[in-house]
């Protein structure tokens, strides 16, 4: 089975749908795909709660956005790919609001916007705490509505087809059938998502294992800033399950064991009394997770059935405006933490939410590839740096994701032909490794679940919220070692259709890439930025570490090499919350 397209986007979530809108848009005359592993409707971004960041009150400006953006980030962030990023956000979202999405609106009548961590300003647009279902909707509504986009509904991406230096398509599964097939195409746009779920506690989706980024990487492509791994503080005990930052947006306050607003004594300003809040529960997400930790070691937190965690508490602002703005809010903590908000605090840990790193690409989206290109959470511009700011991301997707989109379209028109001989040896070639190397093995002995639960706890014990070098090389070594054991894999089912023992074990094998790309990342940045904490080094180092780490791929551990950081306006300078 052989298909072919002009373009191909693996990935039907807010970046994927975002990047083929605009190549039919622009381009109406060229042929483009949508392959993803499941129908885009069920992409993680659909999951998304709180919102969505642009600025458009006229007591903000794009310079603010631009300088939260860049002193979140630790002075990580290319600053000329934050400014174009924070330039054309707000006529994404004007844009989006004209292809139906329900935006949240003020008394009288215009954009409703809330306060978000690391923010200094109210400038999150928001449809109460369901953001990213509407955004999805109308996204996904708007692209049926174009007929040049095809779709391909649950179909596994499984390789990266190069040929002549340039990307040329991609080898995927159809879970249906089980049949292996090529997708040629002149230009291919990875928008495959996060990696969360290479750690035990996430609030990500079981479907995000860094797919998109394992098979950049094992094409040549270097992963970027891959050490700085987002905690979110707010995640439910046991599931992971997500309270959103508009909680506190909206005026929640974390507490400790004795009541006590702890993080006034973390640098994070005076407790604000409320209603007005700044500081303190708004400042970023890597000082609010690394504050719980010290919180905990100092005896201060709440022992509960699932481990350690603090309170997080709504109940001042009253049963209606929790019901108006924060619903969602109320429905997860009664159905997974059994409590009601409105009457009693619910209790959070910090979790793992989002990869600031991913596959290198520059400002329009183009990798080091030519015809490969990256967008969302799989790509690294960078504009996140060492932290993301929460509700730049689901912006980050339609902004890069439209830019990825046409440069892509561009690439098409100027590259006509793709060798479809080359691409057919190479698709008979995956075909043969998958068959050999899940299917045709009786001797194996390792199993997928047990793999990745050795995996996941290996990357909490080394990788998680601090880290030191004896960890860290503890955890590339174990990282090695399951890399081997995975060649002995051993699946049961041989059935072809919607095998997911298969698809699990193709995950693992993405997430193991993924995982080692995070750990020697780690290892090798001797200081602390951002949620990249080394307790062996606590000081940020501007002098040696100003600058993106960039790993590639080699068969032993990672070639880990470094590129610097684009400085436009903004020195490297302290990060002040709160005052
Ligand atoms: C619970 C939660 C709440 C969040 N809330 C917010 C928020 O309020 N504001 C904000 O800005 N950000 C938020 N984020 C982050 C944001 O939602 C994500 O970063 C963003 O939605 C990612 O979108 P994406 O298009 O890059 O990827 P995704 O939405 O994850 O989509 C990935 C797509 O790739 C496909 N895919 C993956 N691998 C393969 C493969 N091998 N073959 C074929 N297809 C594949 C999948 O099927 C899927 O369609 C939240 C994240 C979570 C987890």
């Amino acid at each position: 089975m052989n298909y072919e397209h002009d373009v191909l986007v693996i990935g039907g979530g807010a970046a994927g749908l975002r990047a083929a809108i605009a190549v039919a848009e622009s381009h109406p005359d060229l042929s483009v795909a949508i392959l993803s592993k499941v129908y885009p409707m069920r992409s993680h971004t659909v999951s998304a709660e709180g919102g969505a960041a642009a600025v458009i009150k006229s007591n903000d400006s794009l310079e603010d956005h631009i300088y939260d953006t860049i002193s979140g980030s630790d002075w990580l962030a290319d600053q000329d790919a934050v400014e174009a990023f924070v330039r054309e956000a707000p006529a994404e979202l004007v844009q989006l609001e004209h292809w139906g999405c329900p935006w949240s609106r003020e008394p009288d009548g215009t954009v409703a916007v809330r306060p978000f961590g690391g923010m200094k300003i109210e400038r999150t647009w928001f449809a109460a705490d369901k953001v990213g279902f509407h955004l999805l909707h109308t996204l996904f509504q708007t692209s049926l509505k174009l007929p040049s986009i095809k779709r391909y509904d649950e179909w596994f991406a499984t390789q990266l087809l190069t040929d002549d230096a340039r990307c040329q398509g991609i080898v995927a599964l159809e879970l249906r059938s089980g049949a292996v097939a090529t997708v040629a195409a002149k230009a291919v746009i990875l928008c495959t998502g996060g990696a969360g779920r290479v750690f035990p506690f996430t609030t990500n989706g079981a479907i995000k294992t860094g797919d998109g980024m394992a098979l950049a990487y094992r094409a040549g492509v270097p992963l970027k800033d891959m050490e700085f791994v987002q905690y979110h503080p707010t995640g439910l005990p046991g599931t992971g399950i997500l309270i959103t930052e508009a909680a506190r947006g909206e005026g929640g306050i974390m507490v400790n064991k004795d009541g006590y607003r702890y993080l006034q004594d973390y640098g994070m300003g005076p407790p604000d009394p409320w209603p007005r809040l700044r500081g303190m529960e708004l400042g970023p997400r890597d000082r609010l997770s690394q504050a719980f930790v010290h919180e905990m070691r100092k005896g201060r937190t709440i022992k509960g059935p699932y481990g350690d965690v603090v309170h997080l508490d709504v109940r001042h602002l009253g049963e209606q405006k929790i019901d108006q703005k924060i619903p969602f809010v109320r429905e997860l903590a009664r159905r997974y933490a059994g409590i009601d908000p409105v009457h009693e605090p619910i209790p959070v840990r910090p979790v793992v939410h989002y990869m600031m790193g991913g596959v290198h690409t520059d400002m329009y989206g183009a990798t080091p590839l030519p015809g490969l290109y990256a967008a969302g959470e799989v790509a690294c511009v960078s504009i996140n740096g060492a932290n993301r700011l929460g509700s730049n991301s689901l912006t980050e997707c339609l902004v890069f994701g439209a830019r990825a989109g046409k440069s892509a379209a561009a690439f098409a028109l100027e590259h006509k032909r793709v060798n479809r001989g080359a691409l057919e040896a190479r698709a008979r070639d995956e075909t043969e490794r998958l068959t050999s190397e899940f299917f045709r093995k009786d001797s194996g002995s390792e199993r997928v679940a047990a793999l990745r639960n050795e995996m996941t706890s290996a990357m909490e014990t080394g990788a998680g919220i601090y880290r030191d070098e004896g960890q860290l090389r503890q955890t590339c070594d174990q990282l090695a070692g399951l890399r081997a054991r995975f060649a002995r894999v051993r699946l049961d089912d041989r059935s072809r259709g919607f095998n997911t023992e298969l698809t699990a074990a193709l995950e693992l094998d993405c997430m193991l890439d993924v995982a080692s790309a995070i750990a020697y990342s780690a290892l090798a940045r001797t200081e602390s930025r951002g949620s990249h904490q080394r307790t062996d080094h606590p000081k940020r180092d501007d002098t040696r570490f100003l600058k993106h780490t960039m790993a590639y791929r080699t068969d032993g551990e990672p070639r880990i090499d470094y590129l610097d950081v684009v400085i436009t306006r903004w020195p490297a300078g302290e990060r002040v919350y709160g005052r």
